[in-house]
């Protein structure tokens, strides 16, 4: 398959956004939003995914305007809570167009999301389907799956899903209860670099389809999740050639499902964000110190929670590239020891970097603005301006 020119495609990126960025001045770290670029993501990953339908992961990056480019563009949305069920009903989606996919509901959110019209809901577990029988009777539902083998930067595979006997048990269970138990779905982790890292996923996966196929379900909807990747530094495949392959992968295994929803967050907005940061600091803590800290007014806790392990290595620029580069160690600016970004893998950084030096966090659109505290230590939570 092809692999795209992730530099091109890096640079085609950020001058919109390099332009406004560079005319405006911040007071605090802000996200900005390209939605061009949004809505360029989303055609590319429709392209792909072909006959499967979108619905975007709205934790991912729940922007208003993010939102609105999407229900314009006629993306479904997969929303985890009554407030994000509340959000894109308010930006003009309609409920059929909205999936409550997170398997840990409040009943009074069930019901709720039931009156709203809300019909397709998530489920793992016996308890969570009594909740969806008596509070949206006769609901569709899928069951979880929990995806073993994950090959994802950051997987999500322990806390959802259930094993493949315990999801024909809960297919049965469902049907007893009176719900229309309609298919699968799991998440194959995200930030899943290449489309060949879902093959074991999958193939583990069709065996649960086959098997509750021939225990006499007739399954409709298989929901394959998201973990399309973004460019970190580390090669990617370009997002239609991406969904492409896993398109082709999925109908290999599973046939002719006819519903297939994916549920892009990441890989639909994390190219489209730029975050502007200020260096505070930059100091070593003895002279015989390797490597200079460099201090930044975010960190962890306003909205860099994905360099946790330092699985998300997200790429950093200044004004000062084209000097000189030492290692460095990167922390946030609060008051936690906790809120050092990269230090096991340091990263390079131009040796005159000071205080007051603009820095921007590229390929910051997902999981950021969503991350961040209100005001721990009084540090104001990251700000977002889509253009
Ligand atoms: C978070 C989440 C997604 C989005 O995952 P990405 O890896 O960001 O694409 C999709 N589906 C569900 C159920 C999720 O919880």
């Amino acid at each position: 398959m092809t692999l795209h020119n992730t530099h091109l495609r890096a640079q085609d990126a950020v001058s919109r956004l390099d332009t406004f960025i560079a005319l405006s001045d911040f007071d605090r770290p802000t996200l900005v939003v390209d939605l061009d670029r949004v809505e360029q993501q989303y055609r590319a990953l429709d392209a792909g995914l072909g006959r499967a339908q979108i619905h975007y992961a709205v934790k991912a990056n729940p922007a208003e305007e993010v939102i609105d480019r999407l229900v314009t563009l006629g993306s479904h949305f997969d929303a985890a809570s009554k407030g994000e069920i509340s959000l894109c009903l308010s930006r003009g989606a309609k409920a059929h167009q909205i999936s409550f996919g997170n398997t840990i509901k409040k009943p009074s959110d069930i019901a709720w999301a039931w009156d709203r019209g809300i019909t397709l809901f998530a489920a793992d577990a016996e308890e969570e389907l009594e909740k969806i029988a008596e509070n949206a009777p006769g609901a569709q539902v899928y069951i979880r799956l929990i995806v073993e083998v994950s090959e994802a930067d950051w997987p999500l595979t322990r806390k959802f899903g259930c094993d493949a006997t315990k999801a024909l048990e809960l297919l049965d269970y469902a049907r007893d209860l009176c719900l229309e138990p309609v298919g699968f779905s799991f998440h194959v982790g995200s930030q899943t670099r290449r489309a060949e890292m879902w093959i074991p996923a999958l193939d583990a996966l069709a065996q649960t389809w086959k098997a509750a196929q021939d225990a006499g379900h007739d399954l409709s909807v298989l929901n394959i999740g998201g973990g399309f990747p973004a460019f970190y530094g580390e090669e990617v495949d370009a997002p239609e050639a991406y969904a492409a392959k896993v398109m082709e992968l999925v109908t290999e295994r599973f046939g002719d499902v006819r519903h297939i929803m994916a549920e892009p967050g990441r890989g639909m907005v994390a190219e489209a964000g730029t975050i502007v940061a200020e260096c505070m600091l930059v100091s070593r803590k003895s002279e015989r110190d390797l490597h200079r800290w460099v201090y930044l007014d975010i960190g962890r806790f306003s909205g860099l929670a994905e360099t946790e392990g330092e699985a998300i290595r997200y790429q950093l620029e200044t004004a000062r590239d084209h000097e000189a580069t030492g290692p460095c160690i990167l922390a946030g600016p609060s008051c936690d020891s906790a809120d050092v970004l990269y230090e096991k893998r340091p990263v390079q950084l131009p040796v005159g970097l000071k205080s007051g030096d603009r820095v921007l966090i590229r390929n910051t659109g997902a999981y950021t603005s969503t991350y961040s505290s209100v005001g721990f230590n009084g540090f104001p939570p990251l700000d977002v301006v889509c253009i």
